[in-house]
């Protein structure tokens, strides 16, 4: 065994072990450990919104356990573990009461899920679903039930929408804004994937108000929104957003903006301290998506083996999995102004976001039109050159 102190990676998801897979193809030596509050099983987050539709249970989702993970990454890696403190200077973790000391700290802790603030007795038995033991949980408690209500409709709260009536729940669902997915797709391709949930799968929707109480009803709830009106459910699922978790970051003094402000080398501003993953803000962009995490997990598996290599993000469409209308989406950078173009037939929806000089910068597609995402990815520029 090596005295040479471990590159500690704090969090075993799809950033944590993707970077510790692609750090071993150029170094089997440096020891490796991972260190996470989960039961450290490898699974692919974007899976947990597809059970029903797959047939899998929580159990199935999941790839391997921690001890697989640890003889496949020649690493440790510690469970139910919760990191409490960083202390940059002397480049020490806090376990509670135990130490640990770095060479290098990889950060890969992900996005806490935002909670709905809600009165009423039932508001502590409302789920959220962040990892594989949260969907375990939630997959017991809908056992046997019918009708789950869904505060939130959108990325999240809309592929569970489609994924729990493929399961045959009965689902209704509350979102603020007026219609689906509104922060993503322009109003044509959110109408066209809302029709879809509406007619074909039978989701309820209310609009333009939220989710006040939840309260307990019978075996039940019942949610109270803000308009007044009131739904009836079995259990109720929160999924109205993630944020990039700095908890532990901020407390260590690093820099923090709306993730964990980091250059192009993944590097934090201590030079010590990388970090990647949905708790990252590499050169300004926080992108909750696998693929720029995937792109970040290479670039930084040779940086710290001794070939610093910056991150560079190509165009990155991401799928949303509503199989009863299928959608890709390419957001426009948040600063770029220009119009949407729509064409439309039906459900099938082609909208091409174009700044003022014509230059395509986004796109939103649903159901046909999906199969134009390769050739108009090829007309974006890159997110990160
Ligand atoms: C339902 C759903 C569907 C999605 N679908 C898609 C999709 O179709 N396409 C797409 O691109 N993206 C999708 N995403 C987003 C994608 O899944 C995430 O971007 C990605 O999984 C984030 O991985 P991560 O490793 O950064 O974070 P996480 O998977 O959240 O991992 C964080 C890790 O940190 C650990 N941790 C946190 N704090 C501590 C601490 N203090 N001490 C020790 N350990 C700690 C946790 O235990 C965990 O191991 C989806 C997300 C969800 C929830």
């Amino acid at each position: 065994m090596s005295s040479q102190q471990p590159i500690i990676v704090i969090g075993t998801g799809l950033a944590g072990y993707t970077f510790g897979k692609e750090f071993r193809k150029y170094d089997e030596e440096t020891p490796l450990l991972f260190i996470t509050s989960d039961d450290g099983r490898s699974y692919s987050k974007p899976m947990l919104s597809t059970g029903f539709t797959k047939d899998k249970t929580a159990d199935g989702l999941a790839q391997a356990d921690a001890g697989a993970m640890a003889d496949q990454l020649k690493a440790s890696v510690r469970t139910m573990t919760k990191v409490t403190a960083i202390d940059a200077a002397n480049r020490e973790l806090s376990l509670g009461d135990e130490k640990l000391i770095y060479s290098k700290l990889v950060i890969a802790v992900g996005a806490n899920c935002i909670e709905a603030p809600l009165q009423g007795d039932g508001a502590e038995d409302v789920y959220s679903i962040n990892d594989l033991m949260d969907y375990a949980e939630f997959r017991k408690a809908i056992d046997g039930k019918k009708k789950v209500f869904i505060i939130g409709a959108g990325l999240i709260g809309c592929e569970y929408a489609n994924d729990l009536t493929n399961g045959g729940f009965e689902v209704e669902s509350v979102d603020p804004l007026p219609t689906v997915l509104a922060t993503l797709l322009p109003e044509q391709a959110s109408h066209a994937v809302q029709n879809a949930l509406e007619t074909e799968k039978g989701v309820k929707f209310h609009f333009g108000t939220v989710a006040e109480s939840v309260n307990r009803k019978g075996d039940g709830y019942e949610v109270v929104l803000g308009n007044g009106e009131t739904a009836e459910a079995d259990v109720v699922l929160s999924a109205i957003g993630v944020r990039a978790n700095t908890v532990l970051a901020e407390q260590a003094g690093l820099e923090i903006n709306r993730g964990i402000v980091v250059n192009r080398e993944l590097q934090s501003s201590d030079p010590n301290i990388y970090s990647l993953g949905d708790c990252a803000e590499v050169d300004g962009q926080l992108l909750y998506y696998v693929m720029p995490l995937m792109t970040c997990a290479r670039a930084l598996a040779k940086t710290l083996s001794g070939d610093t290599t910056p991150v560079v993000y190509g165009p990155m469409p991401v799928g949303i999995k509503v199989p009863v209308c299928p959608i890709q989406v390419s957001p426009a950078p948040r600063d770029v102004e220009g119009e949407w173009e729509i064409e439309q037939d039906d459900n099938n929806v082609k909208a091409l976001f174009r700044d003022s000089s014509g230059q395509l910068r986004g796109f939103a597609l649903t159901g046909d039109k999906v199969s134009e995402k390769m050739a108009l990815q090829k007309e974006l520029p890159p997110i990160l050159p």
